[in-house]
């Protein structure tokens, strides 16, 4: 996610080789600053920051210990803005959040992801479909709230978006929801009907808070609209999407200090669990090389059920691990996001990750050839893939469509894996998995 700007990060620290060299301060410094405006971050952000750094670099002896301190303390400085952090919930739910931003932005699938990051944390969710704006809007928050499996509110025969946010405070009032995520119009440019019909609704529903979705892509069209949307309506933390795309980077760095409202979230892929909370010093730890650790800790134990786990492993010991099994954790690897953003969260593995970055493991040909084998096969033959004769192999062929040579293979590479995994458990625990898996 923030390859390139990592890099011309650390090619600026290693400037500095020695002690107390102002030249070679300077060169850092100059270097810095190149790979800031070159990834877009604002130049007087850039200005400003740069002055710092070197400024506490020289009050605390001039080295690469210090420069990197007084790197890493500048640009928490930076993203930290007074405001609120990640989701936060009112004292009286429920917490009502009016979703929006310019059409195309990414508005209702970030609707979709955060009603799924607040689902895994066992909160109770309904969404709102309010974009009547968008053709096909009303109709993808359906798909996307039945694939996450959170409630939505919509009504096909109501026009009025007033009528339908106040629809939906009203249901999730009654039936207690903690959270309600109201998704509203966009255009395809700021105009003064968006801006009217948006304070409507923000009047009629008084949300707990606004977010505004800004898309990275745009660079420094991002910081403008939310800027313009702060000023006419009034934001309190802005989800910046599409940063998996943004190969620049730097509007992450600059959209806090320059609206003056937080970065609360930043979408990092397009599928629903990737959007990630902005935490200002893990992302500060990411951006120097150094990972984050606690953030992707924080991830897996929101998803991974420990009761389950233990059963896994407890099978793997005794070499039971079977189809049904398979299917489970496959499921949760799904549940944690695209690899490109967990790969970033590994202290120096992005470095080293290479091709792994863009690999889609669920949809690689191998589960794809899996999934259609288990798809195949009765409840029986999931749990003991040793029943599998000759005439059960032919009838899952044709069901399948793989050939029984394939599923020979199949089934020789799972029982191996198994094998592998006993021997392996019984060494270095949940690794037998991990091993069976890749
Ligand atoms: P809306 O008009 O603002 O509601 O936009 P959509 O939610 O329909 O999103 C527009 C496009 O952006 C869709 O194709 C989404 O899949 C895509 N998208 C949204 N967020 C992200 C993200 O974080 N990363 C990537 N790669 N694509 C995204």
């Amino acid at each position: 996610m923030f390859d390139s700007i990592t890099g011309s990060i650390r090619n600026a620290v290693n400037k500095i080789r020695h002690q107390d060299d102002v030249a070679a301060l300077t060169k850092a410094t100059a270097e810095l600053k190149k790979a800031l405006l070159k990834a877009d971050v604002h130049h007087k952000t850039t200005k400003e920051l740069i002055a710092s750094i070197e400024l506490q670099t020289k009050n605390s002896g001039i080295g690469q210990d210090s420069f990197l301190r007084a790197l890493k303390s500048e640009l928490t400085n930076l993203l930290t803005t007074s405001g609120n952090q990640g989701f936060v919930f009112s004292s009286t739910p429920p917490t009502t959040i009016l979703m929006t931003g310019l059409q195309g932005s990414g508005k209702t699938t970030t609707t979709g992801k955060l009603a799924n990051y607040l689902k895994i944390r066992k909160k109770k969710v309904l969404v709102a479909a309010c974009d009547l704006q968008r053709l096909a809007a009303v109709e993808q928050l359906k798909q996307i709230a039945a694939q996450i499996e959170v409630d939505i509110y919509f009504d096909d025969n109501e026009k009025d978006p007033i009528k339908l946010a106040l629809a939906a405070k009203e249901k999730a009032i009654k039936e207690h929801y903690d959270v309600l995520l109201i998704d509203t119009a966009g255009r395809l440019a700021i105009d003064e009907e968006l801006m009217l019909q948006l304070k409507n609704v923000k009047d009629a529903i008084n949300p707990s808070e606004i977010f505004y979705v800004a898309d990275a892509l745009t660079g420094h069209d991002a910081t403008k609209t939310a800027t313009t949307f702060k000023e006419k309506i009034g934001i309190d933390g802005v989800i910046l999407s599409k940063y998996d795309g943004d190969t620049k980077g730097g509007v992450a760095l600059s959209i806090a200090n320059q609206v003056e409202v937080p970065l609360r979230f930043i979408g990092t892929g397009e599928k629903m669990p990737d959007l990630e909370v902005f935490i200002p010093d893990r992302i500060v730890s990411r951006l120097l090389g150094l990972g984050d650790i606690e953030g992707l800790a924080e991830r897996t134990s929101a998803i991974i059920d420990e009761k389950k786990a233990k059963e896994v492993s407890k099978k793997i010991k005794k070499g039971e691990f079977n189809f049904n099994d398979f299917l489970d954790q496959l499921s949760m690897m799904s549940k944690l996001g695209s690899m490109k953003s967990i790969i970033g969260m590994i202290p120096g593995l992005s470095q080293v990750a290479g091709p792994l970055k863009d690999m889609d493991f669920e949809n690689s040909s191998e589960i794809k050839r899996i999934k259609a084998l288990i798809g195949s096969m009765t409840l029986k033959e999931r749990e003991n893939p040793d029943l599998m004769n000759s005439s059960r192999k032919k009838r899952i062929s044709v069901g399948s469509g793989l050939s029984e040579v394939q599923i020979n293979k199949i089934l020789k590479q799972f029982k191996n894996a198994s094998k592998m995994a006993k021997q392996l458990s019984s060494k270095g625990g949940m690794k037998g998995l991990q091993n069976m898996l890749s």
